[in-house]
């Protein structure tokens, strides 16, 4: 199997699929209020045209899938795309990214038909807050998600977590101490806020939040994490509990990128970055053959750019929509 390289040297072996985007959130950090001019119902990939790609992709090395969004579970019937997808040779790792507020309703279907993991984005414990940051969340109903997620399996569980400046950061704390309760079922992300489309927040650095919290814990390097994360992860002496820095703005880890993104319309984003990436839903949709489709991917990935030019306090801010992408 000639694995699936870039022009970079870089060789990629997983893949998000998003397969809607369309959210039950506002998340003030991804979406405006209003939401978004939404993919038309005919322009997303069928779970069938999901199933084939994933399985050319499998073919060439791709060994670990991410479904997200939009919001992964305000699709339908998703428990019928995961267990297609469980099926594929060579796909041996199978997650979710969700906002978990419709997960006490189907974590079990979902890990009977062949999920493994998920991970849940949480940036608040403070109902209120909770509420003001996603635009009308109930917190109440996340946690139960957790809580079946966790009877069903699915743990332990990544949660993911946005810290911005002046607006949840007060909860630093709280989150390692919540989830530091419980860290056989847990682990806490902190992910550098990304740029999209100039709207800008003041995102904590991964290097101010770790001394934040080394100024109240004792962290130590945890080395390798579940997955094939760009996390760096550490371990709070404390609790045990396991964190990791995901800091895409002040430690980029684009030179050892190994992912790709098929969004629901059918495109592919070879990087987080970049907007102007072509479409396998046409291809596909123009009866192309699975050899034919291996070569257009093929091609699309060689075209992939070197890494994305945002920074902490300025640079170029990423393009499109992430609620599109997936994250
Ligand atoms: N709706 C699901 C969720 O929230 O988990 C999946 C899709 S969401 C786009 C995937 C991840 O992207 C979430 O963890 C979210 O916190 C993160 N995210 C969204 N916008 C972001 C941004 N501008 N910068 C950094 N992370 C972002
Ligand atoms: Fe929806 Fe996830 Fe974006 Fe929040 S981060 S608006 S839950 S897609």
């Amino acid at each position: 199997m000639e694995p699936l390289r870039d022009s970079f040297g870089r060789t990629h072996s997983y893949l998000r699929v998003s397969v809607t985007d369309r959210c039950n959130f506002r998340c003030v950090y991804c979406m405006p209020e209003e939401g978004l001019d939404w993919m038309q119902r005919a322009d997303l990939l069928s779970y069938e045209e999901i199933t084939r790609l994933v399985g050319i992709f499998a073919g060439m090395g791709i060994t670990s899938i991410r479904l997200t969004g939009g919001e992964p579970l305000v699709r339908k019937d998703l428990e019928r795309l995961v267990a297609e997808l469980g099926r594929i040779p060579g796909i041996d790792d199978l997650a979710m990214t969700t906002n978990a507020h419709r997960l006490a309703g189907c974590a079990q279907e979902l890990a009977d038909a062949g999920l493994k993991r998920i991970n849940v984005s949480l940036d608040s414990l403070d109902p209120e807050r909770f509420s003001a940051l996603t635009r009308g969340g109930r917190l109440d109903k996340v946690l139960a998600g957790l809580e079946a997620a966790i009877a069903a399996g699915l743990g332990p569980i990544k949660i993911n977590c946005v810290i911005l400046e002046g607006e949840n950061d007060v909860e630093l704390y709280d989150l390692v101490e919540f989830f530091g309760a419980r860290p056989e079922h847990f682990e806490l992300r902190f992910i550098e806020y990304m740029p999209f489309q100039a709207r800008w927040h003041t995102s904590l650095a991964s290097a101010e939040l770790r001394a934040r919290l080394s100024a109240v814990y004792t962290l130590t390097s945890a080395g390798e994490g579940v997955g094939q994360g760009p996390a760096r992860d550490w371990m709070i002496q404390e609790n045990g509990l396991r964190i990791g820095f995901i800091s895409p703005l002040s430690n980029n880890f684009c030179s050892s990128c190994n992912r790709l993104r098929l969004m629901a319309n059918g495109h592919l984003r070879t990087c987080l970055s970049d907007d102007g990436t072509p479409s396998l839903r046409d291809v596909l949709r123009n009866g192309a053959s699975d050899a034919e489709l291996e070569a257009a991917i093929r091609e699309m990935v060689t075209g992939k750019r070197k890494g994305h030019e945002a920074l902490i306090d300025g640079g170029t801010p990423f393009e499109g929509v992430m609620t599109q992408v997936g994250g």
